[in-house]
């Protein structure tokens, strides 16, 4: 995979909700082509992390900045459209749509033509929606869900659902895929499937951070670790590393 140096840097990022620190004076960088994975104890401020970076909080000191851009006050949609996609750690599927309409309307989403514009490119709007029925064909067959294309995603097996909420994210090619405890609720053959999910979507070009609690995982998957506890990095290195170090051992037996 392409090395083209740092596509997400956090600077010194703190969130104070009242009075609890969530994040404190929090500082990394991803480099393009990475799979980093994000640990910590419960409640250390790994989703609230997500939630800063992907702009649905906004950091109360500190800067943020995605592919070459401060987005410290970028709104998520925005950094949508910059190419940063995330999943979340309870599904979100669009429950009234088929698996394939959930994917198109993630690659539809960039339309924001007035209806009189529709009405003069009548032809061209067609044609794009062809090439979008198309694309999304392209994605489903790519994660394995042809088979599901017009299921209900509520009436499949849970590791399908997640199957598809990555899918979904993909669909508009992100240059940076957040995944919040992707293997959740996932039995072992399914960890060994997502495992490869995440390498090909590495390989393709997109780089990963991802929140984990199977080290399992975190293991065959990063080469790069950050660890969390009470808002603070406490430790950052290759997963060998940072499960031997002493504040990290500690940081685990306290929770
Ligand atoms: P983790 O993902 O590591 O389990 P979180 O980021 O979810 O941790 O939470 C870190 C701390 O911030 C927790 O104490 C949590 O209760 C608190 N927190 C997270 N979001 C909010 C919020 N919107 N309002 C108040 N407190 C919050």
């Amino acid at each position: 995979a392409a090395r083209e140096g740092v596509l997400l840097s956090v600077a010194g990022v703190t969130k104070q909700f009242r009075g609890l620190r969530a994040l404190d004076e929090v500082t990394l960088a991803v480099d393009s082509g990475e799979i980093r994975g994000i640990v910590g104890p419960n409640g250390s401020g790994k989703t609230t992390l997500f939630n800063v970076i992907s702009g649905f909080y906004r950091a109360t000191a500190g800067a943020v900045s995605f592919a070459g851009a401060d987005t410290t006050t970028a709104r998520p949609y925005t950094l949508s459209l910059a190419g940063l996609a995330r999943t979340f750690q309870n599904l979100r599927l669009f429950g009234q749509l088929t698996v394939a309409e959930n994917i198109l309307v993630a690659l539809d989403r960039s339309r924001t033509r007035s209806l009189w514009q529709y009405a003069l490119w009548q032809p061209g709007v067609l044609a794009r929606e062809r090439r979008l029925r198309a694309r999304a064909d392209e994605v489903l067959a790519r994660y394995g869900l042809t088979d599901f294309a017009e299921a209900d995603p509520s009436s499949l097996p849970y590791g399908i659902q997640r199957r598809i909420e990555i899918a979904r994210a993909m669909a508009a090619r992100p240059r940076l895929l957040l995944l919040d405890e992707p293997a959740a609720g996932l039995n072992g053959e399914e960890v060994r499937q997502l495992i490869g999910i995440v390498r090909s979507i590495r390989d393709s070009g997109t780089t990963v951070v991802l929140i984990e609690h199977n080290m399992g995982l975190v293991m065959s998957l990063c080469e790069k670790v950050t660890v969390l506890s009470s808002g603070k990095v406490i430790a950052e290195g290759t997963p060998r590393e940072v499960v031997s170090a002493p504040e990290v051992i500690e940081a685990y037996l306290g929770d």
